[in-house]
Parts: C-alpha cells; sequence; structure tokens
C-alpha cells in the first residue's frame, strides 16, 4: 500500500481490514467478494489471471491468506479446511522415520491425530512438559525434526518460553511450530520469537462467531511456504470461499473482540479468586500465575480463557456448568458466546484419571471461553451457578454420612 514504507508500519486494525482486501478489480465491490466457483476460465493457452482451480488457488482464499499472514508479520499463509487440516498438511513435511518433540497438553485432536493416524506412518512422537527447556533438550534425537507446542496451553494456560525454545530448534536445526489458537497474532506473534510455523485454528477467535470451521498455517520461510502449499493442494484440505469469507469478516474485528473478551475475563478471573468455593484460578493475566512475568514478556494481552478449581469435586462441577444459563455447555472456545466446558468429562474424558489429575485436569476443574457479553451479567450468572454446585456439594456431603 502506498502510505506504507519502511518507516512507516501499517497498525493491526489497518491490516485486518485492508490487507489483501483491496476493492474489487472487476466491479469495484468494497468488500471481498465469495468467488464461488471451481473453475477459472484461461485467457489464452499459457496465460491466465492467476486462478485456474479452486483447489489451488481462490480470491476469497487468497485475500484471507493474505490479510492472516499480515497480522502474524509474515510473508506466507494458507488458509486449510480446519485447525487439524493445518496441522495435518504440516506433518506432510516428515518423512517415515522422522522424530517430534510434542507438548504434553497439546489439543486432543492433535495428540489423536499424532498418535493414531500419523505413527501408522513411522514417525516418532515423545510427549514433554514444554514449560521445563530441560525436558525438550533431552528428547532431542538424531532424527529429531519438529518441536511442536501449544502456548497457553489448554485447559491450565500453562507457557512455553518461546524465545528459549525458538533458540533451542536454531541451534539444533529444528523446525520450531507453534500453535497460536489460544492467544491469536494480536496477543502473540511467535515468528518474534524465532517459531518457522505457526498453526491456527480460525475457528476460534480468529472467526470468532462460533459459525465456521478453518485453519490455518504460517511462515516466512520461502522453502517450507513452496512445501506446505504443494502438499496442501496434492492433499485437498482447502476451505470453501464462503468460509474463507468469514473468517476474512472476523477478522476485521479481531482486536476490538479480543480486547472485550480479555477485560471479561480479569473480571471473571478476579470475581473467582476472591469467591470462598473456588480452590485456584488459571489465567496468565494474574500475578498468581507462576508464569505471569513470561506471560508480560511474550504476551501482550492474555486472552478470554480462563480456567478454575470449584471445591466440592465432581458434584459440584456438575451443578455449576448444568446451572449457569449465560455460559453455554459446550466444547470449543473463541467465540462471542461465553462457553463453559468440564474437561474431565468432555475434552479430556478420554484420558484415564490417574494420567489426568497428576496433569491437573482434576474433576473440579472448569475452563471458560469468556465471551463479549456485559462482565456483571457473566459474574452474576457465575454467582447463582457456584450456590448451586455449593448447595449439590452439601446436599451429597449430608448424603454420605448418613450412609
Ligand atoms: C480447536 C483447536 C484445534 C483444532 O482446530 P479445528 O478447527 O477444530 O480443526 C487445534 N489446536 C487448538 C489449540 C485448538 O483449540
Amino acid at each position: 500500500m502506498g502510505i506504507e514504507n519502511q518507516d512507516r508500519k501499517l497498525g493491526f486494525n489497518t491490516l485486518a481490514i485492508h490487507q489483501g482486501q483491496e476493492r474489487d478489480s472487476a466491479t469495484g465491490a468494497l468488500i471481498t467478494p465469495i468467488y464461488q466457483t471451481s473453475t477459472f476460465v484461461l485467457d489464452e493457452l499459457g496465460k491466465n489471471k492467476g486462478y485456474q482451480y479452486a483447489r489451488t488457488h481462490n480470491p476469497t482464499r487468497s485475500a484471507l491468506e493474505e490479510c492472516l499472514a499480515s497480522l502474524e508479520g509474515a510473508k506466507y499463509g494458507i488458509a486449510c479446511a480446519s485447525g487439524l487440516a493445518a496441522v495435518s498438511i504440516v506433518t506432510d513435511l516428515l518423512n517415515a522415520g522422522d522424530h517430534v518433540i510434542v507438548g504434553e497438553d497439546v489439543y486432543g485432536g492433535v495428540y489423536r491425530l499424532f498418535e493414531r493416524v500419523k505413527k501408522k506412518f513411522n514417525i516418532e512422537f515423545t510427549y514433554v512438559n514444554t514449560a521445563d527447556l530441560a525436558q525438550i533438550k533431552a528428547a532431542i534425537k538424531p532424527n529429531t525434526r519438529i518441536i511442536w507446542l501449544e502456548s497457553p496451553t489448554n485447559p491450565l494456560l500453562k507457557l512455553a518460553d518461546l524465545e528459549a525454545i525458538g533458540e533451542i530448534a536454531k541451534k539444533n536445526n529444528l523446525i520450531f511450530a507453534v500453535d497460536n489458537t489460544f492467544a491469536t497474532p494480536y496477543f502473540q506473534r511467535p515468528l518474534e520469537f524465532g517459531a518457522d510455523i505457526i498453526v491456527h485454528s480460525t475457528t476460534k477467535y480468529l472467526g470468532g462467531h462460533s459459525d465456521v470451521i478453518g485453519g490455518a498455517i504460517i511462515t516466512n520461510r520461502d522453502d517450507l511456504y513452496e512445501e506446505l502449499k504443494f502438499y496442501q493442494n496434492a492433499g485437498g484440505a482447502v476451505p470453501g470461499p464462503f468460509d474463507s469469507y468469514l473468517i476474512l469478516r472476523g477478522l476485521k474485528t479481531l482486536a476490538l473482540r479480543l480486547k472485550e473478551h480479555e477485560r471479561n475475563a480479569f473480571a471473571v478471573a478476579n470475581f473467582l479468586s476472591q469467591h470462598k468455593f473456588v480452590k485456584a484460578v488459571y489465567y496468565p493475566g494474574l500475578p498468581s500465575h507462576p508464569q505471569f512475568d513470561l506471560a508480560k514478556k511474550q504476551m501482550r494481552g492474555f486472552g478470554g480463557v480462563v480456567a478454575f478449581v470449584v471445591e466440592g469435586g465432581l458434584e459440584a462441577a456438575r451443578a455449576l456448568v448444568n446451572g449457569t444459563e449465560l455460559f453455554q455447555l459446550a466444547e470449543s472456545l473463541g467465540g462471542v458466546k461465553s462457553l463453559i466446558c468440564h474437561p474431565a468429562t468432555m475434552t479430556h474424558a478420554p484420558i484415564p484419571k490417574e494420567v489426568r489429575e497428576p496433569l491437573g485436569i482434576v474433576d473440579g476443574l472448569i475452563r471458560l471461553s469468556v465471551g463479549i457479553e456485559d462482565a456483571p451479567d457473566l459474574i452474576f450468572d457465575l454467582e447463582q451457578a457456584l450456590s448451586k454446585a455449593q448447595d449439590a456439594a452439601t446436599v451429597k456431603a449430608a448424603s454420605t454420612k448418613e450412609n
């Protein structure tokens, strides 16, 4: 763009609204049209307008890709059919016999993809606590190719030191891949800390309205982009033009929404911290978070996900998640509507109790995706649900005594 030069970079909101989204050259349409077509006609043999077949390129998707890349401060973006499609395409970089170091608390679908699908192709995975650099270093082997992690993690919002891990990756010639879904580029830009690849589930904050499934891969490296673009086209996991349009529409208000998500998350986290029936609160923006200093160093904000442990165990947790009216009981996160989830019986149900409890996924753990409703209403909702939880725990305690 003409008003941008070496000394003057466009801001996040300007990029979100303009990058890749010049008025439509054919019609002057202000907003990028939904190019609902599979095929583009050649001008003549050997000459086209940059588009030929929509698995490879589609103008609505190209606009989204350019915008996404700019928000991460990157050269390249590849929009994918889902977050997991993005993860799968990145693992296409691997050959049989290669090894990957993975965060032990990555998204369950990522774990399933690695363990149930990619392992069949003789790819090895070692799961480590990525908050502990020594564990990462100790896991490196001659056949290691990728370090894969999320920060903050789900559901306990643990952080990994991106800069330190970026250095480890560089020194050992490994690809450093970060799933930046929870933080979003508005709050954290992993390429600045040495990441080679960023993956997003755009289903979450980037789309932002819980109405579309999508994913993205972002990189600055020419070599990786060429390969990843090839694998996507070869495998075919592309988003359609309407889904691309919805995500591009979501991006325009990403910063506005995230400021509200964060403001509400702080309000909720502070309320929960003071509630006597709450044992622990996990939110990287609280000084009580064990990695608060790291959060301040590598994040510009702390996001909209808050986790906490209610007193009274499973009985109380059940009454709580069944008892909210605004917070809807559902998996997923990152939309304008607040959600509540019980990891032990929902997202993390396949993990045996003996394995999940030491990781902190206890029966009383609750995860909130705090939406952008009015904070006093959200707090009122939690307050009344917590009192139902307290009642349930009291009834349970009384009946146990009688028996
Ligand atoms: C949801 C999610 C994914 C998977 O994305 P889909 O769009 O559901 O395929 C991957 N990583 C994280 C951190 C997620 O939250």
